[in-house]
C-alpha cells in the first residue's frame, strides 16, 4: 500500500521501530499508534510519571486515519444536540468547552515541542452548496446561543462566497476556533515526543489476541506484553473485536490533493486558510495547504461486509472520481487543475457520531476509546485524557465523564448490517446528487436516507 500524500510529503524518516520480539511488561499497554494511542500514552506519563508505557502498532504510527485525514481540528460544538441527548446539558457543555480548549492545546503542544504540523487557526466555514442545505446549522447555532456560547458567527451570503472563493457556496456560518494541521506531521510529532519521553513503541507489531488473567497478556507474532491495563485505540479496526463489533461501523472517506496553485487561489480569493464543509451527509470537506494546494475530501461512506476492511479502505477509483466531481462542481474555475494524489481511509462511525469509551465486557482492565466518526483530530486529545484516567484507575472528571460507558444504539448483525447499510448509502448518494443538481430526490430515497446514522454535525434534515 502506498502512503497518503501527507506522509509522503514529509522529509522525516518513516522507518519503523523494531518489532516486538520478546516478552515485556507494561503498566499500560496501548494497541494502536494513531492520535488516540499517542495522546493516551503521553497523558499516562503526565498523570503517573515513571509508568512503563508500551504502544503496539501493526504498521507505523500514522498509517491509519491519523496520517490520512483532512486535518480539520474541530470541537464538539457542532454535536451539542447529540451530546445533550447522551449526557445532559451540563456535561455536554463541559465536554464541548473542553473540546474547543483541546484545539488550542494542540497548537500549544506543537509550539512547545517544535512540531511543525502547520497548525493554523483560521476557522471553519460551515456552508450550504444547494438550496436544501441552507440553514442546516440553525439548530446547532441556536442551541449554542441559548446556552450562552456564541460559537458561530453568521456571515452574509456575499462574505461566504468571497471567503470560499466560489459562488457555489450559497450561505453559511463561521466558527473561528477551528484549526487545520498537516495531519501526518502532527501524528509523527506526537510519536517523536512519546519516544523522547521513554514510551516504548513497537511498530510492525500486530496484536493478534489477548488472555485475561489478573494481568492482561497481549499476543503478537513474535512476542507478548503482560500489562496491568490495556487500551484499545485501533479506530475502525476495533470492529474486528466481537464485543465492539456492533458499536461501530467502518466506512470510507476519500481525499484528493491538487498540484500547487497559489496564484489561482489568490485569483479566486480563497486565501484565508479556512476549513470548509458543505452540509451533505456524505460531507464534502476541503482546505488549502501551506504550499497552495487544495485538499478536498468526501465522506463517501462505503461499507465492508463483516467490517473486514480491504483495499477499498486505502483507495477506490469510483469513490475518488465522485470526490473529484464534487471538487470540480465546487470550484468550476479550477477545472484544469491536476490532481496529484488520491487516497481513502477508514472512519469508525457510531450511530450518533460521538465516540464511546468503556471497559471491554468481561475484562476489568481492558478499556476502549473508539467511534470518532470523522471528528478525531481535535477530540482525540480529550480521548487521551479519558483513556489515561481509565487505564490508571483514577476516579476523576475524565473517567467519569458522560461519554464513558454510555448506552448506545447498536448496528444490526451481518448480513443485515452490510445489505441494509449499502441500500441506505446508495439512497443517500442518489438523494444528494439530485439535490446538488437542483432536482427533487425520489420519495423512497428520502425515506431510506433518514435511516442513516448521524453525520459530522447535528444538521437539520
Ligand atoms: C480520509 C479521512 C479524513 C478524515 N478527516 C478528518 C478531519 O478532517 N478532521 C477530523 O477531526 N477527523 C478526520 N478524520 C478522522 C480522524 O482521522 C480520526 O478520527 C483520528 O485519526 C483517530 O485516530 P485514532 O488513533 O483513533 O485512529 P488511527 O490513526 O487509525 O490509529 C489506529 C491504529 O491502530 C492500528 N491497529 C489496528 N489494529 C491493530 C492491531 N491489531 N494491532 C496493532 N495495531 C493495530 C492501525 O494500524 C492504526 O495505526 C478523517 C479520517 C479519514 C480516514
Amino acid at each position: 500500500m502506498s502512503r497518503a500524500f501527507w506522509l509522503q510529503e514529509m522529509t522525516d524518516d518513516l522507518k519503523p521501530t523494531k518489532a516486538l520480539d520478546k516478552a515485556v511488561y507494561a503498566d499500560v499497554a496501548i494497541i494502536g499508534g494513531g492520535y488516540v494511542g499517542l495522546w493516551t500514552a503521553l497523558q499516562v506519563l503526565e498523570k503517573s510519571p515513571g509508568s512503563q508505557v508500551v504502544i503496539l502498532e501493526k504498521d507505523i504510527c500514522g498509517a491509519g486515519a491519523s496520517g490520512r485525514n483532512g486535518g480539520f481540528v474541530m470541537s464538539w460544538w457542532p454535536k451539542i444536540n447529540s451530546l445533550m441527548a447522551c449526557c445532559g446539558q451540563d456535561e455536554a457543555v463541559h465536554l464541548a468547552m473542553a473540546s474547543a480548549q483541546a484545539v488550542n492545546e494542540i497548537g500549544q503542544f506543537c509550539d512547545h515541542h517544535n512540531i511543525d504540523a502547520h497548525f493554523q487557526q483560521n476557522g471553519w466555514l460551515w456552508t450550504a452548496t444547494s438550496d436544501n442545505q441552507r440553514g442546516a446549522w440553525e439548530s446547532v447555532v441556536q442551541r449554542c446561543e441559548n446556552l450562552g456560547h456564541r460559537v458561530f458567527q453568521r456571515l452574509s451570503n456575499s462574505q461566504i462566497k468571497s471567503r470560499t472563493g466560489s459562488a457555489v457556496h450559497l450561505d453559511g456560518v463561521f466558527d473561528p476556533a477551528v484549526a487545520t494541521v498537516q495531519p501526518a506531521r502532527l501524528v509523527r510529532g506526537l510519536r517523536r515526543v512519546a519516544l523522547q519521553r521513554g514510551i516504548k513503541i513497537y511498530e510492525q507489531t500486530r496484536v493478534t489476541g489477548f488472555e485475561q488473567q489478573s494481568l492482561v497478556k497481549l499476543k503478537t507474532p513474535n512476542g507478548c506484553v503482560t500489562a496491568k491495563s490495556v487500551v484499545i485505540a485501533t479506530n475502525a479496526w476495533a470492529a474486528e473485536i466481537p464485543e465492539l463489533s456492533r458499536l461501530i461501523v467502518p466506512v470510507t472517506s476519500s481525499i484528493i490533493v491538487t498540484e500547487t496553485i497559489p496564484e489561482r487561489l489568490k485569483n479566486i480569493g480563497w486565501t484565508g486558510g479556512e476549513a470548509i464543509t458543505d452540509s451533505q451527509l456524505m460531507v464534502d470537506y476541503y482546505r488549502t495547504t501551506l504550499d497552495g494546494r487544495v485538499a478536498f475530501g468526501k465522506g463517501v461512506g462505503a461499507l465492508a461486509f463483516g467490517s473486514k476492511m480491504g483495499a477499498d479502505f486505502d483507495f477506490n477509483r469510483r469513490d475518488s472520481e465522485a470526490t473529484e466531481a464534487d471538487f470540480r462542481r465546487a470550484y468550476p474555475m479550477l477545472a484544469d487543475v491536476n490532481i496529484e494524489s488520491r487516497w481513502s481511509g477508514p472512519i469508525d462511525r457510531t450511530y450518533d457520531s460521538l465516540p464511546l469509551f468503556g471497559v471491554l465486557p468481561g475484562h476489568k482492565n481492558v478499556f476502549y476509546g473508539i467511534g470518532w466518526s470523522g471528528n478525531g483530530v481535535g477530540p482525540s486529545r480529550i480521548g487521551g485524557k479519558i483513556l489515561s484516567s481509565l487505564a490508571l484507575g483514577l476516579q476523576d472528571q475524565w473517567s467519569q465523564c458522560g461519554l464513558v460507558g454510555r448506552r448506545v444504539r447498536q448496528f444490526p448483525p451481518e448480513p443485515v448490517r452490510y445489505l441494509a447499510g449499502s441500500l441506505v448509502r446508495a439512497a443517500v448518494a442518489r438523494k444528494e446528487k439530485a439535490e446538488s443538481g437542483g432536482d427533487k430526490p425520489a420519495k423512497l430515497d428520502l425515506v431510506l436516507s433518514r435511516l442513516a446514522p448521524a453525520g459530522l454535525e447535528d444538521k437539520a434534515s
